[in-house]
Order: C-alpha cells, then sequence, then structure tokens
C-alpha cells in the first residue's frame, strides 16, 4: 500500500501547479466570507437581544449542517461520488492521525475548498438573502442570518486549517482550538474516519448523536468509509 509521503508527493505532482500558493488560497476563501459578513452588518439596524441569541443558535445550526454533509456525502462514495473523492480519498489520503500535520502552505490545497465553493455561496445565495429575506422577516434577523452563514463558512475553513496544524502550535494553546486539534486528529485515524468525530468548528452534533469516539478499548467499526 502506498505510503502516505508517497501519496503525497504524488498528489502534489498530480494535482497542483508550481506556482500553487495556499497562502493566496486561504486569502482566496476567506476574503468573500469577510466581505458578506461585514456586509451583513452594515446593513443590520443595530443589536438587539433577539439577534444576539440568533447567532449563536444558527451557529449551532451550521455545525449540524456541516455535521450532516461530512458524516454523510464526504465519507459515503454511494451519496456523492465528487465528495468522497475529494474529502475521503484525497484529504484522508494525505492526512492520517499519523501524518496529520500540512509541510508548508502548498499543503493547502488538500485541506481548503476550491475557492469557487466561497463565490457560489456568496453570489447566490448569501448576498441575495441580504435583500430577499428583510420582505418576510425583520431586517435584523435577515441579516444575523446571512452573518452567521458567512461567519460558520469562514471559521469551517479557519478551524480546519488550525485542525492540521503541528502539536503545540502557539494557536493551538486557545482551549478551543487545542480540543478541536485533538478531535479532528482522532477522525483522520482511517479505521475511525467513516464512524467518529465528524464536527469541524464544535463538538456539539458528534456529543448529541453520539459519534463522540472515546477511545479506551471501546469497538472499533472497521467500516471502510466508502
Ligand atoms: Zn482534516
Ligand atoms: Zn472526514
Amino acid at each position: 500500500m502506498e505510503t502516505t509521503a508517497a501519496y503525497r508527493a504524488r498528489s502534489r505532482r498530480e494535482m497542483i501547479s508550481e506556482s500553487y500558493s495556499g497562502r493566496r488560497h486561504a486569502i482566496l476563501n476567506f476574503l468573500p466570507m469577510i466581505v458578506v459578513a461585514g456586509i451583513a452588518l452594515y446593513r443590520m439596524d443595530g443589536f438587539t437581544p433577539v439577534v444576539l441569541l440568533m447567532i449563536p443558535l444558527l451557529l449551532f445550526l451550521g455545525n449540524l449542517v456541516i455535521y450532516l454533509v461530512h458524516r454523510f456525502p464526504y465519507h459515503r462514495e454511494e451519496l456523492s461520488k465528487e465528495a468522497h473523492a475529494a474529502h475521503t480519498i484525497l484529504h484522508h489520503g494525505y492526512y492520517t492521525d499519523e501524518h496529520a500535520t500540512f509541510d508548508s502552505h502548498r499543503d493547502f490545497f488538500a485541506i481548503l475548498l476550491p475557492s469557487w465553493v466561497h463565490y457560489l455561496v456568496a453570489i447566490a445565495v448569501l448576498l441575495p438573502l441580504s435583500w430577499l429575506l428583510p420582505a418576510v422577516m425583520p431586517n435584523a434577523y435577515a441579516q444575523a442570518i446571512v452573518f452567521s452563514g458567512a461567519l460558520y463558512l469562514f471559521l469551517y475553513e479557519a478551524v480546519h486549517l488550525s485542525a492540521h496544524l503541528p502539536k503545540g502550535h502557539p494557536l493551538l494553546r486557545l482551549p478551543w482550538l487545542g480540543y478541536m486539534r485533538d478531535f479532528h486528529v482522532t477522525h483522520h485515524d482511517p479505521k475511525l474516519m467513516a464512524e467518529y468525530n465528524f464536527g469541524i468548528v464544535f463538538p456539539f452534533w458528534d456529543w448529541i448523536l453520539g459519534t463522540h469516539y472515546r477511545g479506551n478499548g471501546e469497538p472499533v467499526s472497521l467500516a471502510s468509509g466508502g
């Protein structure tokens, strides 16, 4: 079987050009979500207690959406060949629990979503909602939805990148990021990836739905992950 190092070398050769820059990829992905979040904040007419309550609730809901996408199409080939290839084959082939960190920013191509996903979500979904939703609900609530959507996608990329930092990195001293790093590296164990730890930004839905891997001898499903 091909080692992780050999798989990485082959993927770099076949999938990215000499001019690929992971830093540029990250900036291109973060930018549209920062702009959309800024527009939503600008269009919001002040924070009310309801809006302040809505934002964490929407992030909690975003956590469920990403949990479901990760647990099902990303890890079930029969549900989406493309999502499975990008995530289970490429991302998990490139990063395992034993080789969980990127060697340089050029390894971001196997972590970050393609940039077009962020531009499509920004232009075709979030920005139209910022103008359309106020027709059916108070403007502040509409902007809270748009703001939370953009913030969640931003956090998804940022927390996932930080989960592939080397252990001991100063950023991982933040208890949240340190916890999610260990949580996610456990998910990268090929024997566990199809069954456990699907949360990326928060672990809440794994806790609620019983897919949090607790180790200590718990039987490990040998499901192939597709
Ligand atoms: Zn990962
Ligand atoms: Zn996964």
